[in-house]
């Protein structure tokens, strides 16, 4: 199967009522373990890598690989920027063949995020491919936890943010962490006041260490994207240190990295199969 369009997995997750998690990669190895646990889980999703992980690459490799990792796949599968850092990155990922987009412009005044938001919608929308954008900043930097500020989505923006910014996806902050929080505490209330007003589909990052019940009550709130990163990390950085640990003179690349696919497959699988059991 080729890549499919953000669009129809979109559709496609409606029509059968799956939450998609979408599973950060950052190399090679990870982007085949991604697709192989979606496979295996024979459930949709998406593969994604953020701005950041983009300076091991590029956006050209990191498509050409992820379209030979799905080539077998019979469960659609998607390719998606996170956190879009600059109209410069979503254009270049637009025309290196993904097929979903993050504007991350949160950061900015509400205005300004408005305008950035619009312009990649602009471009994105010219190719058929929808975009997620953000409204209120969620807590932690993309790989590190920070638990304090409050910064949740106020709800008395929504409908103005997106309205105005033709965004198809809202990532919302509802007491989601980004980096790997043993039980944040998601605000359902909160998540469901947003649910009411959006007219889009609601994403949550920080998706490890969220229990399962809460993902299945957010389902019912217009949840239809949940992002794993650490757990993924985790289980890629863990193959490697436990072989390093075990004995400091290991040297097999090739092995490991067999075994990291492996143990970062099983993960996704396992994740998949838990955010859609009910
Ligand atoms: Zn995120």
């Amino acid at each position: 199967m080729k890549l499919v369009n953000g669009f129809d997995l979109m559709d496609y997750a409606k029509k059968y009522h799956h939450v998609l998690p979408a599973f950060n990669t950052t190399n090679l190895e990870m982007t085949y373990a991604i697709a192989r646990g979606l496979m295996e889980a024979n459930l949709p999703g998406y593969i994604q890598i953020s701005s950041n992980n983009l300076r091991l690459s590029n956006p050209r490799i990191i498509s050409l690989i992820a379209q030979d990792a799905v080539k077998t796949s019979e469960t659609p599968i998607a390719l998606h920027l996170d956190h879009g850092k600059s109209f410069e990155d979503v254009k270049a990922c637009v025309d290196a063949g993904f097929t979903s987009i993050m504007i991350d412009a949160s950061h900015l005044p509400f205005e300004e995020n408005v305008k950035e938001c619009r312009r990649a919608v602009e471009y994105c929308h010219f190719y058929g491919i929808p975009v997620e954008a953000e409204l209120g900043a969620l807590q932690g930097k993309e790989e590190d936890v920070v638990n304090e500020a409050e910064c949740k989505t106020d709800p008395d923006m929504v409908a103005d943010f997106v309205e105005r910014t033709g965004c198809d996806l809202l990532a919302v902050s509802v007491g989601n962490v980004h980096g790997l929080c043993l039980n944040p505490k998601i605000d359902i209330p909160l998540l469901t006041r947003i649910d009411e007003i959006s007219s889009v589909p609601l994403v949550l990052h920080g998706g490890s260490g969220i229990p399962k019940e809460v993902i299945w009550e957010a389902k019912k709130h217009g949840l239809i994207k949940i992002n794993y990163g650490s757990d993924l990390r985790k289980e890629y950085i863990r193959t490697f240190g436990e072989a390093y640990e075990a004995n400091h003179n290991e040297h097999d690349v090739i092995h490991l990295s067999v075994e990291s696919v492996d143990n970062v497959s099983r993960k996704a699988k396992e994740l998949v199969t838990m955010i859609n059991e009910n």
